[in-house]
């Protein structure tokens, strides 16, 4: 072995160790921007066993809280979200940077001290963690005592039944790390469409396109894009048969002008990506069983949701990276 080819074995072996050096969040190209936490369901297992709580509920309010806010990442051990001050330290407590759990509890804060370092850090997982279990627990362990428990926290029917969602989704994986997304058609089947972002629409007054539509022969199938459950599934005028399907980092997807729903499929039923839940159509802009007022196609919408308001986006983009995924898969 000459000194040139040594040089470049040994490259190649420094090359494949940065490889495997770079953590899965940084390759991570899925749908949503989002925080890997594959590795927080020991945690919330954890957390889960010093409370009497199941796991899957404190890992779908951590998962609800820390998705309000789109940061990527935080410092290992950190949350990339803080509980507000007057419901860490209680709305009472005169002191609002409190970090005291006895004070803290006697004040009604739900601030707690998981890793016994003396403070009840809002900003330390282990703390943030426990906190959630000790109050999840305040009113018994059962899935009604919860969403009671979660009523009393948000004061809000759909944060309780987004929660509740995600908690189920988890319990049925048996896992927190659930990735991955679709190409909301098959790549079988023929479709074509292009960014239709905010174009004028005509139908029911003056709206803007908030989606994209996605143009494929009537009857093709239509597969969810992400893990989540149906949070609405029926009748719109705007958009025919629609579902819409909400997602683990708390974005709606809307499929609309649909020909018909998958068997089987309910409000609440869980789907995970690639999953069909619908074929294409032209219902809409009209009545209840309106359709053939346009060509058939699948719009498709994407919504995030603040907490007080939801918002449209572009999923142009998303669906330009989960068709390059597609292919992909397709080469291997
Ligand atoms: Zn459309």
């Amino acid at each position: 072995m000459n000194k040139r080819t040594l040089r470049i074995a040994w490259m190649m072996i420094l090359f494949s160790f940065l490889l495997l050096a770079v953590p899965a969040g940084a390759q991570n190209l899925t749908g949503s921007p989002q925080v890997s936490q594959s590795d927080l369901t020991a945690k919330f297992k954890n957390a889960a066993a010093k409370t009497k709580v199941p796991w899957f509920y404190i890992a779908a309010v951590y998962q609800y809280e820390s998705r309000l806010k789109w940061k990527t990442r935080s410092n290992p051990g950190q949350t990339n979200f803080q509980f507000s001050s007057d419901k860490w330290c209680g709305s009472l407590n005169p002191n609002q940077q409190d970090r005291h759990e006895g004070t803290v509890r006697l004040y009604g804060g739900i601030g707690r001290d998981g890793n016994r370092d003396g403070i009840a850090d809002p900003q330390s997982e282990d703390d943030v963690l426990f906190a959630i279990g000790s109050f999840l627990q305040s009113n018994g362990s059962t899935e009604d005592d919860i969403r009671i428990t979660l009523w009393n926290m948000y004061q809000e029917s759909m944060i309780v039944e987004r929660i509740t969602g995600f908690a189920r989704i988890y319990y049925q994986f048996g896992t927190t790390a659930l990735e991955g997304n679709s190409f909301p058609i098959p790549k079988r089947y023929n479709y074509t469409y292009r960014s239709t972002w905010g174009d004028r629409r005509g139908w029911g007054g003056r709206r803007i396109h908030e989606g994209t539509d996605i143009f494929a022969d009537y009857g093709t199938p239509v597969v969810a894009t992400s893990y989540g459950f149906v949070e609405l599934k029926g009748w719109n005028d705007y958009g025919g048969w629609r579902i819409g399907i909400r997602d683990l980092n708390n974005v709606y997807h809307y499929f609309a002008h649909l020909s018909r729903f998958e068997k089987g499929l309910q409000l609440r039923s869980i789907v995970v990506p690639g999953q069909v839940i619908g074929y294409v159509g032209s219902s809409g802009y009209g009545k209840p069983g309106t359709s053939g007022k346009f060509a058939p196609h699948l719009h498709y919408g994407m919504y995030r949701d603040t907490g007080r308001t939801e918002y449209a986006f572009d999923p142009t983009p998303y669906l330009r990276r989960w068709e390059i995924q597609a292919k992909k898969k397709k080469a291997r």
